[in-house]
């Protein structure tokens, strides 16, 4: 690691190279480092969010949203993602893109991964508002730290145990960079996953810029489409051509498909063409705050073909004639929703 000295003091210069020293560090190990003014204030900003970070669990800053998933072309749920959110005394909300990296860095994603899970699996198992609630799964994201834990299972085992959510209802997402980095040693790892009946999801796929066969031999379920493609399914030409030759790949190998960040009809519309099985995405739902998706789920269950529909549930207690405006304010509400809960996830 090694500061620009110009005329700066011996404090400067020190800063500057502790500086250079962490961002090598971030780097990975054995690299040199030469001290770059404008990333110092993003590594400042990391060394002090790593602090608050560290109290931040204890402290029940961070909370979870869940975002649901729908077989494309209806608004039944079957399953949610569990996203973390991190709202800091002062600065609001974190995105988990800029803390997830911090607390892989640091060491405390183990820590925090392992609080996402019981608290997803406990609430997930927990839900009983409506007569099929016991079916719906929970997707948990997993860092490579985590996965590479030799105790692992162990702890899946543990907290399927203790929150009572029979394995098959929980889903483990680990991105297919993680994957393609540690090959040998990711597919010997989820292998006792897989023996506990957990599903495994592959996310972020295609992203990963390795040969996509590569999924032929990993005991993994299915695939998430990343949202890069979803959005060129729509803006450019060959975006169709590329979903495609990943949706052909799934099916040859027999996985399923979730496509993620799916926000526009006409999107949905290409996957439905070509057979895509699942969807994620602000078009359906936005992550929202557990009792929220309560409601949702409530509203998903009593809706006869689609929310947003013009017939609905609430106007079964109306009188006659007032249906119209029933819809009206349920589609309005529903939308609000939508708008207000993603981060915060209450309306
Ligand atoms: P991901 O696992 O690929 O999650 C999907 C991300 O896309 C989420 O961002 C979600 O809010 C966002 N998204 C969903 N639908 C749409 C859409 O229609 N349009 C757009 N623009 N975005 C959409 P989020 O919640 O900010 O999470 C970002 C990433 O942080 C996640 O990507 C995941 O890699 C990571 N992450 C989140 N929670 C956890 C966690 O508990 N543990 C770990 N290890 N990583 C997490
Ligand atoms: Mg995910
Ligand atoms: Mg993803």
């Amino acid at each position: 690691a090694m500061g620009l000295l110009g005329d700066a003091s011996t404090t400067e210069v020190l800063r500057h190279a502790d500086a250079a020293l962490y961002q090598a560090k971030r780097n990975g190990r054995g690299r040199l480092h030469v001290f770059d003014p404008q990333g110092f204030e993003r590594v400042f900003d990391g060394v002090l969010l790593e602090i608050d970070l560290r109290g931040a669990l204890a402290r029940e800053e961070l909370h979870v949203l869940y975002q649901p998933i729908v077989p494309l072309g209806s608004e039944r749920i079957v399953g949610v993602e569990a996203l973390i959110r991190w709202t800091h005394p002062q600065l609001g909300l974190v995105p988990p893109s800029t803390f997830i990296p911090i607390a892989e860095e640091s060491g405390d994603i183990t820590a925090i991964g392992d609080w996402v899970l019981r608290e997803a699996c406990r609430s997930i198992s927990e839900l009983n508002h409506r007569p099929d609630a016991d079916t719906i799964f929970v997707s948990v994201n997993v860092s490579p730290h985590q996965l590479l834990h030799t105790d692992f299972a162990d702890r899946v085992q543990a907290v399927l145990t203790e929150t009572g959510l029979p394995p098959g209802r929980l889903r483990l997402e680990i991105t297919e960079t993680a994957i393609v980095r540690n090959r040998e040693e990711a597919a010997r790892l989820l292998q006792p996953l897989r023996q506990l009946g957990v599903q495994i999801y592959i996310d972020d796929f295609g992203t990963g810029h390795s040969a996509l066969s590569y999924v032929h031999d990993l005991p993994v379920d299915g695939i998430k489409i990343d949202r890069s493609f979803v959005n060129r399914l729509t803006s450019t030409d060959n975006g169709v051509h590329l979903v495609r030759a990943i949706l052909d790949l799934a099916r040859n190998l027999g996985l399923h498909v979730v496509a993620e960040g799916i926000e526009t009809r006409g999107q949905q519309d290409a996957l439905l063409r070509l057979d895509c099985e699942y969807g994620q995405g602000y078009l359906f739902d936005r992550p929202l705050a557990l009792p929220v998706l309560e409601q949702r789920l409530a509203v998903a269950e009593e809706a006869p073909v689609e929310v947003g529909a013009a017939r609905i549930p609430i106007a079964h207690w109306l009188p006659r004639g007032h249906e119209g405006k029933a819809s009206a304010i349920f589609r309005a509400t529903a939308f609000a929703i939508r708008w207000l809960s993603d981060y915060t996830g209450t309306p």
